[in-house]
C-alpha cells in the first residue's frame, strides 16, 4: 500500500527494551496491529534512532534499560524541540506513583506498567496518534499564520515588514563583521496608466509576474519585498556598488524583456531602480539608506525610466529623519 511518509512515519514506532522475551511480544504485537516496528537493546541506540532522519513518531520505551534509561531518552529529546515531536509511552515495571510522576516530568507522554493489557497498550499508542495528529494541524497552522504575517499575499514575496526586518538585520551585521551591502528600490513604470487602461486584474498580474521575475533575478541570500503600491525593495549582502549595480541591472532586463501575459492581451512593462550601498568603512542606518535610495529612484525616473541609478556616497553622515 503506498502511503504519504508522514502517514508511514507515524506507523513506525520505536520500540526500546532489554529484555529480549518483553521486545520480541511487543514487536509481534504491534506488527500485528499493522505498525512498522525498529527494535533496539538499549537507551542510546534508541535515542540515535529518534533523532537521525526519518526517525519513528511513537516510540515504546522501557524506564530501565542498559546505556540511558528511558526517562532520560526521553528528556534528550525533548532537549530539541526543532526535531519533530515524538510521543513517548514509557514501559515501567515500577508502580510507585512518585516514580511515575517523575517519569512524566521528563517529557513521558504516558506510561503502562508491566505486565500490561495488550489492547490497553493498543489503545494507548492509538491515542497517540491522535495527538501526533493534532500537533501536525497546529504546526501547519502556525507556518501558515508566520506566512500570512511576513508576506504579501497578492505576490508571493516578503512583505513590507519582512524585508525592512531583513534590511535591520544586515545593517547589524555589517556593525559587527563589516563589508558592504547595497539596497535596491524599484518601482514598475507607469503602473497607474496599466490600472487606468488595462484594469486592476491586469495590474494584479503585472505586479506578480514582476514580483516573480524579481525573485528569480536575487541570489539565493538576497532578500525582496513588495515595499508599496508598485515599489519593491531589494537586500544585498555582500555587495559594493558594481554588485548592487549589476544586481540591478539584471532584474530590469528580465523585467523589460517579455510582456506580461494578462487578460486582454500581453502587458509590456519596465522598471526604475535607485540603489544606495552602505560601505564596511562607512555604515549608513537604514532610513538614510531608503532616503538615498528614494533619491536615486528620483533620478532614474526623471532621466526617462526604465534604468537604474546609484546613490553617490553622502559627504556627511545625515541623522535619520524623524
Ligand atoms: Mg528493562
Amino acid at each position: 500500500m503506498n502511503m504519504p511518509t508522514e502517514e508511514k512515519q507515524k506507523r513506525r514506532v520505536l520500540i526500546a527494551d532489554d529484555d529480549p522475551v518483553s521486545r520480541c511480544m511487543l514487536a509481534s504485537f504491534l506488527a500485528k496491529w499493522g505498525y512498522e516496528v525498529i527494535a533496539v537493546g538499549d537507551g542510546l541506540e534508541a535515542l540515535r534512532i529518534l533523532q537521525g532522519p526519518d526517525a519513528p513518531r511513537l516510540a515504546v520505551l522501557d524506564w530501565v534499560m542498559p546505556g540511558l534509561e528511558g526517562p532520560q531518552v526521553c528528556q534528550r529529546m525533548r532537549a530539541h524541540p526543532d526535531l519533530p515531536y515524538v510521543y513517548v509511552l514509557l514501559l515501567t515495571a515500577r508502580n510507585e506513583k512518585t516514580d511515575l510522576l517523575r517519569g512524566l516530568e521528563f517529557g513521558v507522554d504516558d506510561y503502562l506498567t508491566k505486565p500490561f493489557d495488550s489492547r490497553e497498550l493498543r489503545g494507548r499508542l492509538q491515542v497517540g496518534q491522535r495527538i501526533l495528529n493534532l500537533q501536525e494541524s497546529l504546526v501547519e497552522a502556525q507556518e501558515e499564520l508566520r506566512f500570512r504575517a511576513t508576506h504579501d499575499l497578492l505576490t508571493g514575496i516578503s512583505n513590507r515588514g519582512a524585508v525592512l526586518e531583513a534590511l535591520n538585520r544586515e545593517y547589524s551585521r555589517q556593525k559587527r563583521e563589516g563589508g558592504s551591502f547595497g539596497i535596491i528600490l524599484l518601482d514598475l513604470d507607469h503602473f497607474k496608466y496599466v490600472n487606468d487602461t488595462r484594469g486592476h486584474l491586469c495590474g494584479d498580474a503585472v505586479l506578480r509576474e514582476a514580483s516573480h521575475r524579481i525573485a528569480e533575478g536575487i541570489r539565493p541570500y538576497d532578500t525582496a519585498g513588495r515595499y508599496g503600491g508598485e515599489e519593491f525593495l531589494i537586500v544585498a549582502p555582500a555587495s559594493d556598488e558594481s554588485g548592487t549595480m549589476a544586481l540591478a541591472e539584471r532584474i530590469r532586463i528580465s523585467i523589460e524583456s517579455l510582456p506580461v501575459e494578462a487578460e486582454g492581451g500581453p502587458a509590456t512593462i519596465t522598471a526604475s531602480s535607485g540603489l544606495a550601498v552602505s560601505r564596511g568603512d562607512s555604515p549608513l542606518e537604514p532610513q538614510i539608506l531608503i532616503h538615498l535610495a528614494d533619491d536615486a529612484l528620483y533620478r532614474a525616473k526623471d532621466k526617462g525610466r526604465n534604468r537604474c541609478e546609484i546613490a553617490s556616497q553622502p559627504d556627511v553622515i545625515l541623522t535619520p529623519p524623524r
